[in-house]
């Protein structure tokens, strides 16, 4: 039971595995190593570009923080320079030292300013800054109080209420005697301006803040953060906690933020003040575009693999399946007995023509031996109908064509003689002179009798033994008794000596029967009827004919044929 179990999953599997899956699955061992070598690239590429670009993100803030830096220092060191002109000179002198030194490569330097120990601005190179008190702002009185360079947080300016930031430096640092403090003014513009490479990356948001959490800076595509505290932007409100908590002057650290993103903060406080750059990056986001181009690149390979397989198909089809169903279709048409079909050599592949040729050259040799086997088959099957001894039909051959001869005269609605002949005394013939004679005897008799048929246009055959019979079409009694007449005397006239017989000479005795073949009549009857008068005819002393009246007993009474 298992075993046929086995037996038809095997002959599944081997339908399963036809050419086509064979080559497909072929075209896969190879196309495989490939596409998995390809796909382990594309991996190593998207952590490669992940690490990248965490790495770009770190350099650009460092960088940034960098050119904030030195904005900051240039501020400082044109203040102290400032405050070294104030250090040395009366207030109008310095004054006018500082409006002809304000340099024109700093343009973040809005103005410079003299102002006095209680906060008024004796001299600006901004005119109507002249005047102004600052005496309440906290990084007027952290520059007296630590006697230090102080940069301020976002403020409001004085004079235009637009957003800025204020640098300070007390003289006294280079002379203790001056309790004047040397001011800036800063143009916030040029801080966003410094941070323009930080802008435009998706993912990607990068502000300059002060030491409350305020925008002072922003890519110009975050402008509208710019005074905003950081804490209210939605998209740093996530980072703003963990960003400003950071004591370190730099690093970064990856988290999830309160929004359920992952992000990877760098930070970097700009020396000098209390402002931090803050740059802030969405892996999620970072990572979508370059899983996008590597989405990309599946695709292309899926495409790849596909155009294999499909290569591989076609490839299959062309090259092989097509000359198998060409060379199947030649085998059914020779199956069939077509053998005029022939493979045409030029539509195959080089490899198949040598199999072509051997189909032709199959086909014209068992289309050769057909034609010698139907010519054997056919003098077969006269030798079969043949009597060799008389050279008449034998039994077989007279009983074909009697069913012929009846079906023609039933269609033509014709007569249908037959003479039934027998040798008299042939047993004794054979006891007086020997069987090879008697042989002789029939078939001069043969000859007599296929002499009789040719001019009687019959059918003259050897029904068994000793005895014969002739087929008539087209004749009626009268005539079928004459024949039989003519049989008896050609037969007497051989002279053919026999000793044993009454007659001292061979003689044959006749049984007439003619009948009009109709469905009611079977060619056997015929026969009977053809029969019971040679019995007769030896009833009545041999060397005789009788006729049966065969068609009259039927047709009268429809009664038994033998009298
Ligand atoms: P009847 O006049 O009643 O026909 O007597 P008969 O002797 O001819 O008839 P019977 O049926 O008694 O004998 C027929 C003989 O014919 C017997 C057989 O030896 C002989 N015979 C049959 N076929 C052949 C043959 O092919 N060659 C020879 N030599 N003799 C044959
Ligand atoms: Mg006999
Ligand atoms: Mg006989």
């Amino acid at each position: 039971m298992s075993g046929v179990t086995f037996n038809r999953n095997r002959i599944k599997l081997k339908k399963l595995m036809g050419i086509r899956a064979r080559l497909v699955m072929l075209a896969l061992l190879v196309v495989a190593p490939l596409m998995l070598d390809r796909v382990r690239t594309l991996e190593n590429d998207r952590a490669k570009q992940i690490a990248q670009a965490a790495k770009e993100y770190a350099n650009l803030t460092h960088h940034a923080a960098e050119t904030q830096r030195e904005v900051v220092s240039s501020v400082e060191t044109m203040l102290k320079s400032a405050a070294y002109i104030r250090a040395s000179g009366g207030i109008a002198r310095s004054c006018e030292v500082l409006r002809a030194s304000l340099p024109t490569n700093l343009p973040w330097i809005r103005s410079i300013m003299f102002v006095s120990a209680d906060g008024l601005v004796q001299c600006s190179t901004l005119n109507i800054q002249v005047g102004l008190d600052l005496g309440d702002r906290s990084y007027f009185r952290k520059a007296r109080q630590t006697g230090g360079f102080v940069f301020s947080d976002y403020l409001f300016g004085k004079t235009n209420g637009r957003p800025m930031m204020m640098a300070a430096y007390p003289v006294a640092a280079i002379n203790p005697e001056h309790d004047a403090v040397v001011v800036a003014g800063i143009n916030i513009d040029w801080l966003s301006q410094i941070m323009t490479n930080l802008g435009g990356r998706p993912g990607m948001s990068a502000v300059l803040v002060d030491s409350t959490g305020v925008v002072i800076a922003a890519p110009a595509d975050h402008a509208s953060l710019i005074g905003r505290s950081l804490d209210t932007v939605p998209l740093m409100a996530a980072i703003a906690e963990k960003a400003l908590s950071f004591d370190e002057p730099s690093g970064s650290v990856s988290f999830t933020a309160s929004d359920g993103t992952q992000r990877t903060l760098s930070f970097a406080r700009i020396a000098g003040t209390q402002s931090r750059l803050i740059v802030s990056m969405d892996e999620a986001e970072v990572t979508a575009a370059i899983n996008q181009a590597i989405r990309t690149a599946y695709l292309e390979l899926a495409f790849a693999c596909l155009f294999v397989l499909f290569g591989a198909l076609v490839g299959a089809e062309k090259l092989i399946i097509n000359p198998i169903e060409l060379m199947t279709g030649m085998a059914r048409r020779f199956g069939e007995g077509d053998w005029s079909a022939r493979v045409v050599k030029h539509r195959l592949p080089s490899e198949f023509i040598p199999l072509a040729r051997a189909f032709n050259t199959m086909a014209a040799q068992l289309s050769q031996r057909e034609r010698e086997l139907v010519a054997t088959n056919d003098s077969l099957t006269v030798m079969a109908s043949i009597d060799m001894l008389s050279g008449l039909g034998n039994r077989r051959g007279f009983q074909g064509r009697l069913d012929f001869e009846w079906m023609r005269a039933q269609q033509y609605g014709s007569e249908l003689s037959l003479l039934m002949i027998d040798v008299d005394h042939f047993k004794l013939f054979n006891d007086t002179y020997g069987h090879p004679e008697g042989d002789a005897c029939l078939a001069r008799i043969g000859e007599t009798l296929a002499g009789i048929a040719a001019d009687t246009m019959g059918f003259a055959a050897r029904y068994g033994g000793e005895e014969f019979c002739l087929l008539l079409p087209n004749t009626g009694p009268a005539r079928a008794l004459a024949i039989g007449e003519t049989v008896r005397t050609a037969v007497l006239g051989l002279g053919l000596p026999h000793r044993t017989s009454s007659h001292a000479i061979v003689t044959v005795s006749v049984g007439v029967a003619t009948g009009k073949p109709t469905d009611a009549l079977r060619p056997g009857d015929l026969i009977e009827a053809a029969d019971a008068a040679l019995y007769a005819a030896k009833h009545r002393g041999r060397n005789a004919v009788v006729d049966h009246g065969f068609v009259q007993m039927v047709d009268e009474a429809g009664m038994a044929l033998a009298s």
